[in-house]
């Protein structure tokens, strides 16, 4: 029988996904980092990005808001303060949450909590970025 890892990624709020598959590909701190079945233990610090996994012949995508990878005896758990399947972004939003974020960091500095201002426009980067790519 062929050995698949069990994927798991949670948010405060739900869980966005619990499969069986071959391969993860995720966005760590210091670059991407792929799972395969067999891993050793392992944690790891995930920055915003694309999170991608191999089942059955497809890839597929999720958006993580940065959070934690954890590896152990074939199963990836992923922490993230917020996920969601390449087919749950809504564009309108990411598009405003987009605008939002330009608007803000050309403002005043004085006036704007900047790296707040940078995670937003990373995150609605990313998800759109996500949604051109699927
Ligand atoms: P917004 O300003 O639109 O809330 P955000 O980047 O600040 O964007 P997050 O704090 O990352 O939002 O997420 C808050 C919640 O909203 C999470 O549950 C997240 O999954 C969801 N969410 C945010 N943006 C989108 C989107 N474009 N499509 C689907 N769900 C989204």
């Amino acid at each position: 029988m062929e050995i698949t890892l069990r994927l798991e990624i949670v948010t405060p709020d739900r869980l966005v996904l619990s499969e069986d598959v071959d391969y993860v590909g995720a966005p760590g701190i210091n670059g991407e980092f792929g799972i395969l079945p067999n891993h050793i233990p392992f944690l790891a610090a995930l920055q915003i990005g694309p999170l991608h996994y191999n089942v059955g012949g497809q890839t597929r995508y999720v958006f993580i808001s940065g959070g934690f990878a954890e590896v152990s005896e074939n199963k990836v758990t992923i922490l993230a303060e917020a996920a969601e399947r390449a087919e749950d972004i809504d564009l309108d939003r990411a598009r405003q949450a987009k605008e939002r974020a330009e608007q803000r960091m050309s403002m005043e500095m004085d006036s704007v909590d900047y790296a707040r201002a940078r995670a937003a426009l990373a995150r609605s980067l990313h998800r759109l970025k996500l949604l051109d790519s699927e």
